[in-house]
């Protein structure tokens, strides 16, 4: 019986999926034990997954419209759908400008969806106002490792869990949010006992009670307490001074601010023993091989950026990073948030890690994508911001893809009155569940997973291709496809012709690999090469870690060993193994970052502290 592989969509571990087709458009899910991600584990969540895919109760079916909100909205073809969306867009813009407009995304987006999207509004609207839901989650991640290391380049594979020995677990509960990642570090600790384990959480998490030491720091302290970390592991020359000296800058600063306080001091600030954070000092300092894992805890916060940095600085130090079982791994929530990082799906970013306010690298995006207009050199309007803009008329419509703001930006009585203050609304949606749908003025009906193909990058850097295995109920369409038929509508069809004829039926399909390969060809020459990579590649040989080029293509024969390999690794396992860091002195960034006033105090009137609990 045919049997597809695939990768379940509800988080960034990737693991892989055996699908096997059963009657009535059903099918049945198991972990693929080939796949070097998760050698055939699932969580719960993965094993279910049939059942929400067979569900097709809440399917939205057919575009929807209304032509005033006192109107109920109607059944209409997808050409009246898009035909008036592109009407009412062309006149905003024409009357307000291109920022009057603007896209609310998704990391569960496939990397082709992400990309086309991005493209048209960078590239032919004019506008940057594309940002995601990934921004809540992931922004203060990217900004670290561009900091520290040059780039948004997460340095580690999870084939490093094996060959590490210490663990730092900080504002993360992989055991229960990344279960097939934790499933992996709690195998290789059971199997070698010395192996360490630290965890800092204000919470008791199933995280923090299978490790060897739970620091349950007050929230808001982490920088004080990584920086008394810092100070210990320099006190007691636990550090790599020869790693220091040859590939990194800033030392001096981290130092000086290590030192402001003493240990007991930040220990008393974070509520903690300070006997205990020099033990996990000493476990880091004297390990042969340090992973950082960190998540939530440290991303959703206004000092995101800097709990990042302190924490790689404490790999910078020691030396721990661009060699096998070492590095800061930042732990990505959504299935494609990396994809999304990829294409520059965020509203400050180009795609392939350009940089949105690099006149270079906006002329290099110009270049290759045609636009008819020079791409806007200030940044779009992040996620909050662009429902602030609707609220206080700077925007005025807005189409929301794959996400429900309604549930998951903060502040939603704040996103309730900017959709109700939106002139234009369009959401592109597969259930009729959302709240947002309420709001909307033009309702799109989305293909899901296995429904549509596509790829997906995990959070080691991996791409894996997913099959369109079952039909997508009524007039559902693949986000790409709703995309690019939209970009049609507005007149810029040329530069969105990802379309080709079948050869068997002879009928003009939407080619979503053309998408891929012109993303693909965008990342040439730069650090996130994939511009060898193509669907049959993946098809073939299962994932593929970037960067992936085109001479790593060529390399790749029928008779490449990955076939007799029980878990085959394509790409690049690891970054930075030649310490040469994308920064432009190519060294890596150290910072002292400040921990003043980062704890709120409570008092009798608020006497709570809350924390988002992820
Ligand atoms: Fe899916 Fe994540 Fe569970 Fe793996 S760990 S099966 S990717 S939800």
């Amino acid at each position: 019986m045919t049997q597809f592989k695939t990768t379940c969509c509800y988080c960034g571990v990737g693991c892989g999926i055996k699908i096997t087709p059963a009657v009535d458009g059903k099918f049945t899910v198991s972990g693929d034990e080939s796949h070097p991600s998760s050698r055939g584990l699932l969580c719960s969540k993965g094993r279910e997954l049939h059942y929400t895919a067979w569900d097709k109760t809440d399917r939205l079916g057919h575009p929807e419209m209304r032509w005033s909100r006192s109107q109920p909205r109607q059944r209409v073809t997808w050409d009246a759908a898009l035909e008036r969306t592109a009407a009412v867009f062309k006149t905003f813009i024409d009357k307000f400008g291109p920022d009057s407009v603007g896209f609310y995304a998704s990391g569960q987006m496939l990397t082709e969806e992400y990309y086309v999207v991005n493209k048209l509004i960078k590239g032919f609207i004019g506008s940057n106002n594309l940002d995601t839901n990934s921004r809540l989650c992931m922004s203060s991640a990217v900004v670290g490792y561009k900091l520290a290391l040059g780039e948004d380049s997460v340095p580690v594979c999870y084939d490093d869990i094996e060959l590490a020995d210490c663990f730092l677990v900080a504002g993360a509960n992989p055991a229960w949010n990344h279960p097939i990642i934790w499933r992996r570090v709690e195998a290789h600790k059971l199997k070698d006992p010395s192996v360490r384990i630290i965890t800092i959480d204000p919470r008791t998490t199933d995280s923090a009670r299978f490790s060897d030491l739970h620091l349950a720091i007050k929230p808001g302290t982490d920088i004080t307490l990584l920086n008394a970390f810092a100070r210990i592991l320099i006190e007691n020359d636990w550090i790599d001074a020869d790693f220091i000296a040859q590939y990194t800058e800033g030392y001096e600063k981290l130092k000086a601010k290590a030192f402001e306080k003493t240990v007991e001091e930040a220990a008393a600030i974070c509520d903690v023993w300070a006997a205990d954070m020099r033990l996990a000092a000493q476990w880091i300092g004297q390990s042969k091989g340090f992973i950082s894992m960190w998540a939530m805890g440290f991303n959703q916060s206004v000092i995101g950026v800097d709990k990042n940095l302190s924490l790689i600085n404490l790999h910078l130090i020691t030396g721990q990073i661009g060699r096998a079982g070492a590095g800061p791994f930042s732990l990505t929530g959504q299935p494609n948030a990396m994809g999304g990082r990829e294409v520059g799906g965020l509203s400050n970013l180009l795609p392939a890690h350009r940089n949105l306010l690099n006149a270079e690298h906006r002329a290099e995006v110009e270049r290759f994508w045609g636009s008819p207009q020079p791409i806007s050199p200030k940044n779009g309007l992040t996620a909050t911001e662009m429902f602030e803009a609707l609220e206080d008329g700077r925007m005025k419509a807005i189409w929301i893809m794959c996400t429900n703001p309604l549930v998951s930006l903060p502040d939603v009585r704040r996103v309730e009155a900017a959709l109700k203050k939106a002139k234009f609304v369009v959401v592109q949606e597969m259930s009729n569940r959302p709240e947002t749908l309420e709001y909307a003025d033009v309702i799109l009906p989305a293909a899901t997973w296995t429904e549509k193909e596509g790829t997906m990058t995990n959070s080691e850097r991996r791409v894996s291709y997913l099959h369109k295995i079952t039909p997508p109920p009524s007039e559902a369409l693949p986000d790409a496809e709703i995309i690019t038929r939209f970009a049609e509508k507005m007149g810029f069809g040329d530069a969105f012709n990802y379309y080709r004829i079948d050869e068997k039926t002879g009928e003009k399909r939407f080619d979503t690999e053309g998408v891929f390969l012109e993303h693909a060809a965008l990342t040439k020459g730069t650090n996130v090469d994939m511009s060898g990579l193509n669907y049959s590649i993946l098809q073939k040989n299962g994932t593929v870690q970037w960067p992936f080029t085109e001479v790593d293509a060529r390399q790749l024969t029928d008779n490449h060993s990955f076939t007799n390999s029980l878990f085959p690794n394509i790409g690049t396992k690891r970054l930075f193994e030649d310490k040469k860091f994308y920064t432009p002195t190519g060294k890596a960034q150290i910072f002292g970052c400040a921990d003043e006033n980062l704890s709120e105090p409570t008092t009798p009137q608020y006497p709570l502290v809350l924390t988002t609990a992820r």
